[in-house]
């Protein structure tokens, strides 16, 4: 722990994608920035399949602010890369198989809305291993963020700042003072909570209506030829670039244990055989659980504390983090450095606080 004291702008809590994308942020425009951050503890950003995709769920809905949100988020990636000369953003086809009748009503309702054109594609022929009785059609401006990647180059730059301290962070430790808070020596004008799904034991922002999701995630290699492009049918297969395979997720807001489970596993292997026509030979090598940041409303949280403005939260990103955060982060940073608006939706002012 640091001896002297040390005077900073922000006090970053946690190094998920949240707490990573929004200190770069804020770096980028000269703030002195902390990042502490629990290593052991769990992370929905390291167990992520990290899939970009801007149409979701059986009614094929379209992000809201797409045509905002995601080159905000691919331009970002865009600049990382060139900075860390590494790929994070991979561009990658998905095939959407449509699952009954309805859905194959909505794609066809979908397909003549001009809002969806840059997003969906045409329908196209089953590839030879994949089920797809109710057909089958492509989505654009989709792929993948390798957020393992992505996260430890972060890392790694935070302490070449010497902006970084792993550390199990604790509420008590805060001392709110007059527009500042301190903490182990350091004074930051905030402290911006980024905690995940941990945000639920936060005192000062536990009034939040987070709505957690646990999820589980396979990954495997196979020596059959799978199709190249992501596989979307509620359950997915995702073709990962160093040749192995993700497939994922399950869903449950059951949080009474929340590491991998024999359950699950079944779930996924079985979700994975029903998208092919025949069995697949796969040899598992990675089993992982985690838990995403969801709320109630399906909206980010975002803002300032009502009573203590030098405590802020930048969280909820639910299952979307690699496409929404790089966005929300911009906007919160504008926020903090000039008072402009954080985006209504997911200012937490709209949550009523007592
Ligand atoms: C199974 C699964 C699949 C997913 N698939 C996708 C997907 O395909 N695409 C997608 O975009 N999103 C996906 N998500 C969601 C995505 O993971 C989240 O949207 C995003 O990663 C949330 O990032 P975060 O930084 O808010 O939270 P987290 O990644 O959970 O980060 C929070 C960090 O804060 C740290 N922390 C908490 N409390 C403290 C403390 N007191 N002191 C120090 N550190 C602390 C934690 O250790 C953690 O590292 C998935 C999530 C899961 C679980």
């Amino acid at each position: 722990m640091l001896n002297t004291e040390q005077h900073i702008d922000s006090l970053i809590i946690g190094q998920g994608l949240a707490g990573s994308i929004l200190a770069w942020q804020l770096m980028q425009c000269g703030q002195q920035v902390i990042v502490v951050a629990d290593q052991s503890a769990a992370s929905a950003s390291r167990v992520a399949a990290g899939l970009f995709n801007p149409v979701t769920g059986k009614r094929l809905l379209l992000q809201a602010d797409a045509e905002t949100v995601i080159p905000a988020a691919l331009s970002f990636y865009d600049q990382l890369e060139q900075r860390f000369k590494q790929q994070f953003f991979h561009n990658k086809e998905m095939l959407r198989i449509l699952r009954s009748e309805k859905e194959c009503d909505i794609f066809n309702q979908r397909s003549q809305d001009s809002a969806y054109a840059p997003y969906l594609g045409d329908s196209c022929a089953t590839p030879a291993l994949l089920k797809a009785e109710h057909g089958i059609f492509v989505q654009c401006k989709t792929g993948y963020l390798d957020t393992n990647a992505l996260l430890d180059c972060m890392k790694a730059l935070f302490v070449a700042h010497k902006s970084y301290i792993e550390s199990c962070f604790r509420h008590d430790d805060l001392v709110m003072k007059e527009a500042m808070v301190s903490w182990h020596g350091i004074n930051a004008r905030r402290v911006i909570f980024c905690e995940g799904f941990m945000a639920t034991n936060n005192p000062w922002f536990n009034w939040l209506p987070f709505q957690p999701a646990k999820g589980e995630i396979l990954s495997f290699t196979s020596d059959q030829q799978l199709p190249e492009q992501i596989i979307n049918a509620g359950k997915w297969l995702l073709p990962v670039s160093d040749g192995s395979y993700k497939t994922g997720a399950t869903y449950d807001h059951n949080l009474s244990n929340i590491e991998p489970s024999n359950a699950c596993k079944s779930e996924l292997i079985d979700g994975l055989q029903h998208l092919l026509k025949s069995p697949l030979n796969f040899k598992l090598v990675d089993h992982q659980a985690g838990v995403r940041p969801n709320t109630r409303d399906k909206q980010p949280f975002i803002g300032t504390h009502p009573s203590h403005p030098q405590l802020a939260i930048f969280n909820g990103f639910g299952s979307k983090g690699s496409m929404l955060i790089p966005y929300y982060a911009e906007r919160f940073v504008h926020h903090l450095s000039d008072g402009s608006a954080i985006p209504e939706e997911a200012d937490i002012s709209r949550i009523r606080y007592d």
